[in-house]
């Protein structure tokens, strides 16, 4: 008896298709959108909220269509607010295939969620083990913070980050509870784009 096909590790990416034009994708290339407890739509980044789900193409056109048509809110049995539509729309611009964009939409939507801790006084006041997101451009003193926790170097400066969390601007750090599916997403992007520049 062999058990190479479960134990090697597969190649096949699980395929979804579209809610609106029914092109089928891998399941990574679509945005997951879920109907949350409470009835509301919401995008599903780490693709593993349970409930009921539907798949879209990051695309403006399937989420045009998606508006005017219904559709997604049919699949997903709920009204959909104009809220909705704004976060999805961001979520699509920033989608893509490439880590370091994808590294952007998952803080913005972290800050979004209110599992973002911003600045080294609200670190250190954070009970729960974090993992710290430099600037490139970040001062001595906050390097030398960062070193005695898990931390990433992110290869955007201070004002790529401040405005990939929507803030006015000046933030040089920010953390996320380690624990935090935001920040295990994190590490695995990160890792990405270190593969993709060698
Ligand atoms: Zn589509």
């Amino acid at each position: 008896m062999t058990y190479s096909r479960t134990t090697r590790k597969s190649n096949h990416t699980p395929q979804r298709s579209c809610t609106v034009c029914r092109a089928k994708a891998d399941k990574s290339d679509l945005i997951r959108i879920v109907r949350s407890p409470d009835g509301k739509a919401v995008v599903d980044v780490m693709k593993k909220l349970p409930g009921r789900g539907a798949y879209i193409c990051p695309d403006s056109d399937c989420i045009e269509r998606a508006k005017k048509s219904g559709s997604l809110a049919h699949a997903l049995g709920i009204v959909i607010s104009a809220d909705f539509w704004n976060d999805l729309e961001e979520n699509a611009k920033t989608f893509g295939s490439n880590p370091a964009l994808k590294i952007r939409s998952v803080l913005g939507l972290s800050r979004k969620s209110g599992n973002l801790i911003i600045g080294t006084d609200n670190i250190d006041r954070e009970k729960r083990k974090v993992l710290v997101l430099t600037a490139s451009d970040c001062s001595e003193s906050v390097k030398k913070f960062a070193e005695s926790h898990e931390n990433i170097a992110l290869e955007m400066n201070i004002e790529e980050l401040s405005e990939s969390i929507g803030t006015r601007g000046g933030v040089q750090i920010v953390g996320l509870p380690i624990n935090s599916g935001f920040a295990k997403k994190l590490m695995s992007l990160q890792k990405r784009e270190r593969g993709n520049a060698v």
